[in-house]
């Protein structure tokens, strides 16, 4: 590998993508291709398009630190808005120049110090470093409900939106309320004739404001000053915090504080005590993620609102057959039913240092060191990869952190240190030991829910400390992880 200028291959154009490849333009990397399967950036925000789209993130603190946006329309940041932003960003920085779209790659082999890739098209290009910021959550989960395919009106799923279908007027259900499910029926309720929400857990809901930015605001914060004071930054990683702290012990304040937040929401909201009781979450707050709603609880009351709490037992040509044995006649049923949190890069094949295959490495559950490297796949850096902080804050701010990390990483390839940098099998395992113990302690585990937090054995896939402690680990590598001695120690040792 030229060590000066190595030849860089980014997976993925989405948010982690496009800042991988502005900040590597930054760092004096030239050599540089991103490949992106679909035909434009964007990633989530460009898959998604349901009705009712938002992220639940504050619009200013979901953007790249480095380029703030003073012209969101609302609180909570529309999902068009995000797109375009993204789009706009990606322009701005020359991503678009450096990115082949329509390129799938299915197949990463490292053999003699290269990443060789191929891809879907036939296409093959090889690197020696490769950067995957290929998402978390994109591979949509499909429920497995008998007599799916018998259903004579239009099904879709969330991520998947089919807008050649009218709503208006139409008997529509949606099935799942997480954040997405959630999102639709308050974007739906009024429009559609009748408005189904099939709810398996009831969710713990937080009240949220939501209001617009009028123009002499948006005005006011082309000042970055302006815009700066209007953030409050130091409220926001309070916020942060308070969040983890809530997830690490179940019985702290801010949990507390977070769970009378959500009732007072329930019981100030709605009025029907019996739908109050069908609408009251039985598990801890936050074992799932929390749902921000600044109106879910009056789209549900609306008259041509309907919750169903009876479980489904069939879908019929005609609709939903519930357990209670009721047809529910409908003409579009969509599942809002989440993700495969555990695909990451796969279905691609990767194999790593002789022949170790990521399939065989993640066989237990994906994992990772510190959320990034991984021992015998050297050079292959993660971006929001497994075991990383998710949860209700922003997950751009999570990938600049780690950007900081791989940044110190991409530094000792450069200065000739080592021609592969990958953490020993100790430093993983050591983290990993940890991790999954510190796993076994927060409200995921204990919390008495499923989530898509969980893997195939049941542990909690995230980060499961505060995020003080990530933040300080991504600040500097632990260079014995890597084998390698501390640039400052080496520099000394070198005088
Ligand atoms: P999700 O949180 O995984 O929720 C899936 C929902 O589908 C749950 O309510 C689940 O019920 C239900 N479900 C699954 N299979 C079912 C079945 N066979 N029958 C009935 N119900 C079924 O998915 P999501 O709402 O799409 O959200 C996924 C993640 O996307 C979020 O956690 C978040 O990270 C992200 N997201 C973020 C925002 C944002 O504002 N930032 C917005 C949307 C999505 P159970 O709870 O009973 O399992």
């Amino acid at each position: 590998m030229s060590a000066t200028q190595p030849r860089i291959i980014v997976l993925g154009a989405g948010m982690a993508g496009i800042l991988a490849g502005i900040r590597l333009q930054e760092e004096g990397y030239t050599d540089i291709t991103l490949y992106e399967k679909a035909d434009r950036v964007g990633g989530t925000w460009r898959d998604n398009t349901y009705p009712g789209l938002t992220c639940d993130v504050p619009s200013h603190f979901y953007t790249y630190s480095f380029e703030r946006n003073p012209d969101w329309s609302r609180h909570l940041p529309p999902g068009p808005e995000i797109q375009t932003y993204f789009e706009r960003t990606a322009a701005k920085y020359g991503i678009d120049r450096l990115t082949r779209f329509g390129e799938e790659a299915t197949r990463a082999d490292y053999r003699e110090g290269r990443w060789q890739l191929q891809f879907r098209s036939g296409h093959r290009d090889s690197a020696d470093i490769l950067i995957a910021a290929t998402g978390v959550l994109h591979h949509p989960r499909y429920p497995d409900i008998a007599g799916a395919e018998s259903f004579r009106g239009d099904l879709m799923h969330s991520a998947r939106w089919d807008h050649s279908v009218t709503l208006e007027g139409k008997r529509i259900g949606v099935i799942g309320n997480g954040s997405t499910g959630v999102q639709i029926i308050s974007a739906l309720a009024g429009k559609a004739a009748l408005l189904e929400h099939y709810q398996r857990t009831p969710q713990w809901i937080m009240p949220v404001e939501n209001g617009v930015f009028s123009e002499a605001e948006r005005a006011a914060f082309r000042d970055p000053e302006v815009l700066a004071q209007a953030m409050n930054v130091e409220e926001y990683m309070a916020a942060v915090e308070a969040y983890t702290q809530s997830i690490t012990d179940m019985e702290s304040e801010p949990a507390r504080a977070m769970a009378k937040a959500c009732l007072d929401n329930l019981e100030q909201s709605v009025t029907d005590p019996a739908l109050r009781e069908q609408l009251r979450p039985d598990h801890a707050p936050l074992c799932k993620r929390l749902v921000f709603s600044p109106d879910y609880y009056q789209a549900i009351q609306h008259p041509q609102s309907r919750l169903v709490r009876d479980g489904i037992e069939r879908i019929e040509p005609e609709g939903i057959r519930t357990a209670d044995g009721e047809l529910h006649e409908l003409d579009v049923i969509v599942y809002a039913t989440g993700f495969h949190a555990d695909h990451f890069m796969r279905p691609m094949t990767i194999n790593g240092r002789n022949g170790a295959s990521l399939d065989a490495f993640w066989a237990d559950r994906p994992k990772a060191y510190l959320a990034v490297t991984m021992p015998d796949f050297p050079n292959l850096f993660m971006l929001n990869g497994p075991n990383g902080p998710v949860g209700n804050f922003s997950l751009i701010d999570i990938a600049e952190h780690q950007w900081g990390y791989i940044s110190q990483l991409l530094g000792r390839l450069r200065a000739n240190d080592c021609t592969e940098i990958a953490p020993s099998f100790e430093a993983m395992e050591r983290f990993e030991t940890e991790r999954v113990a510190a796993a076994k302690n927060t409200v995921w585990y204990l919390g008495g829910c499923v989530s898509w937090y969980l893997d195939a054995e049941g542990i909690p896939s995230s980060w499961p400390w505060n995020f003080a402690r990530f933040t300080a680990c991504m600040a500097e590598p632990d260079w014995a992880a890597f084998g390698l001695p501390a640039p400052q120690a080496e520099a000394s040792s070198a005088a």
